[in-house]
Formats: C-alpha cells, sequence, structure tokens
C-alpha cells in the first residue's frame, strides 16, 4: 500500500469497459463464451451501440475507453480502425484500449495507427504445460508471448496478466509467471479469480479464492512498482467486497461495465457476474461510494503509466 500511495496516492482510474462482442473463435477450456459454448445467446454491438456507451461514458467521468470481445472474424482490421478512429474523433481526449485476442503484428500495427493507446492481452500462464491444460492445441503460449512483444514493440501501454487458481495452477507455475511479469514489464498486470463457467469443461472445477488474489495484488505491486493494477470484475464476484480489498492491497484501478444492459449478462465469461443488472451510472455512483468509504478517490483522467 505505501509503493502504490508513493506513485499514485489515493487514485483510483475508472476505465469503462465495452463487451462489444461475444462471438469467438476460440475455444479455451475456461472461457464462457468459448466457440464450443452452443448455450451463448451471441451478440454484436453496431459502431452506433458503441459510441453511445462512449458518449454515455464520457458524461460520467470516463476518459478511457476499453472494447474488449472474443476473437471475432466479423470485425475486420478495417471495421476496428473506423471504430477506433470514430471514438478518437469524438472524445479526443480519450485513451482507447484493446482487449481482442491474438493478431498479427500488422494488425496490431494498423490500430495503433489508427489511434488504439493500450492492449490487454493476459499471458494466461507462462508455464507451457500448464497453458496445455488451459487451451485447445490450436492455442500456443509461444504465439501469446509473440503477440506481447509485438505490442509492446509498437509502442501500446500493455497489460498481460493471468487467473488466479486456474485448474493445473501450481505455486511453481505462479513463480513463473512473476518471472515472465519482470521481464515482460508490462504497464497493465490484469489478475483475478478463476470462476468456472457451467458449460465449459472447467464447469466443476474450484474457484481461485480471494486471499490469493490480493496477496498476488499485493506481490505484483512490489515487483512493478508503477503497474496500472485493477482489482477486477472476477474479483468483485467471488466476495463482495472483493475489489475493495484489492485496491487495499495495491490495485489501483477498476473497470466498470459500459455495455448496455441487455447484452450484459450475455458476456458470461464466468457465472454469477456482478453488475450484470446495472446501468452504468448506477455502478459508477456504487463505486465512488465504495472506494470513498476506505480512503481512496475516483479520479476522471486518462489514467497514464507513470514513466518516471
Ligand atoms: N479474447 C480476448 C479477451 C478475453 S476475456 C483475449 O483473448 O484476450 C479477458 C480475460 O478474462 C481472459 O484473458 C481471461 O484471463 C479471463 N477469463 C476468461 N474466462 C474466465 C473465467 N472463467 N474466470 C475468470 N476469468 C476468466
Amino acid at each position: 500500500m505505501a509503493v502504490r500511495k508513493q506513485y499514485y496516492g489515493t487514485d483510483v482510474y475508472i476505465r469503462g469497459l465495452i463487451e462489444f462482442t461475444n462471438y469467438c473463435r476460440n475455444n479455451c477450456y475456461y472461457c464462457g463464451i468459448r466457440r464450443g459454448n452452443s448455450q451463448v445467446d451471441r451478440y454484436r454491438l453496431s459502431s452506433k451501440d458503441i459510441l453511445d456507451c462512449c458518449a454515455e461514458g464520457y458524461r460520467l467521468g470516463f476518459r478511457t475507453f476499453v472494447l474488449q470481445g472474443g476473437e471475432d472474424l466479423f470485425f475486420t482490421d478495417e471495421k476496428i480502425c473506423q471504430l477506433i478512429k470514430s471514438i478518437k474523433k469524438g472524445f479526443p481526449d480519450c485513451a482507447v484500449t484493446l482487449s481482442i485476442g491474438e493478431k498479427s503484428r500488422d494488425s496490431y500495427e494498423k490500430y495503433f495507427a489508427a489511434g488504439a493507446d493500450r492492449y490487454l492481452l493476459r499471458h494466461e500462464t507462462a508455464n507451457y504445460e500448464h497453458y496445455r491444460q488451459l487451451h485447445p492445441p490450436d492455442l500456443s503460449l509461444d504465439n501469446r508471448k509473440r503477440c506481447l512483444k509485438a505490442l509492446k514493440g509498437i509502442g501500446y501501454q500493455v497489460g498481460a496478466g493471468f487467473m488466479v487458481g486456474s485448474p493445473g495452477q501450481t505455486k511453481e507455475t505462479i513463480y513463473e509467471d512473476l518471472q515472465f511479469l519482470r521481464e515482460l514489464n508490462p504497464h497493465m498486470v490484469g489478475i483475478g479469480p478463476f470462476i468456472p463457467q457451467g458449460d465449459t469443461p472447467f464447469g466443476k472445477e474450484q474457484a481461485g479464492t480471494v486471499d490469493m488474489t490480493v496477496t498476488l495484488l499485493a506481490i505484483i505491486r512490489l515487483l512493478l512498482p508503477r503497474v496500472l493494477l485493477p482489482a477486477t470484475t472476477a474479483l468483485g464476484t467471488i466476495d463482495t467486497m472483493g475489489r475493495e480489498k484489492g485496491l487495499m492491497s495495491g490495485a489501483n484501478v477498476v473497470m466498470p461495465n459500459l455495455s448496455p444492459k441487455r447484452v450484459r449478462a450475455k458476456y458470461a465469461l464466468y457465472d454469477k457476474k456482478i453488475c450484470t443488472g446495472e446501468e452504468a451510472a448506477e455502478c459508477i455512483e456504487c463505486l465512488k461510494n465504495r472506494v470513498g468509504n476506505i480512503g481512496y478517490r475516483i479520479v476522471c483522467s486518462r489514467g497514464d503509466y507513470i514513466d518516471r
């Protein structure tokens, strides 16, 4: 906490999360929107929907928009670039973050040229065997690493990270995750508990714990003092005070949902996700109170990485 305060004081940055498609070509064993899950009611937001989310978010004080989705080939590079450009045109003082999975270096370069500022791509696990346990054979840790290196090389603020308590995770794999993070030295690290989703192969597995998650948040804050570290929705899902506990352990970011209420429940990466019934405005009010109650304060700025 002292280290976090040294760099970021009691400021908590907010990112408006827009879950713009739940179509996905991948089949990750843990994820609720995996290709093989036929129970998912699939949706895509239109450009107008997305820009409306940004407008509402802007009104509420958000200066970062995170476009997250499954790997949906309907959204061609051209469409993604068009989206980035319209958001940047409408909201020039805002940062655009992408979280749309593994692409070619060429695609990442195009998005960056179109104005994207940041990219979130959790490495999921830095251990090869564990990676195999979590993903089907067509996905590889080497490709994930290649993507992260390309993103950094291009000049994005980059986020890596992993789930806590995913099936097959051990002290050793976590140690490798921390080593990997130290080497990559990303601007952001997203970690949250694994939570089973009933219609996936891991539907009957154990969820990760709050204790382990907050311990790892604290360790990562010490390992990478300036890192932007969210107290994730998944942490808030396994414990009603989860996000507060995360903030008190070194996290300094929260990512409330800006997606239209009608699609929220459909973006079910895991079961019992919180805030699927609220409007964005209600969420931000609730969070301001929660953050205030523990002595922190939500700030309405882009919340860039401190490079000093
Ligand atoms: N398709 C994008 C976005 C993935 S969703 C990509 O590949 O990066 C964002 C993150 O949610 C994933 O990286 C994963 O770590 C997390 N996630 C997926 N399923 C989850 C589950 N069952 N419990 C907790 N977190 C999960």
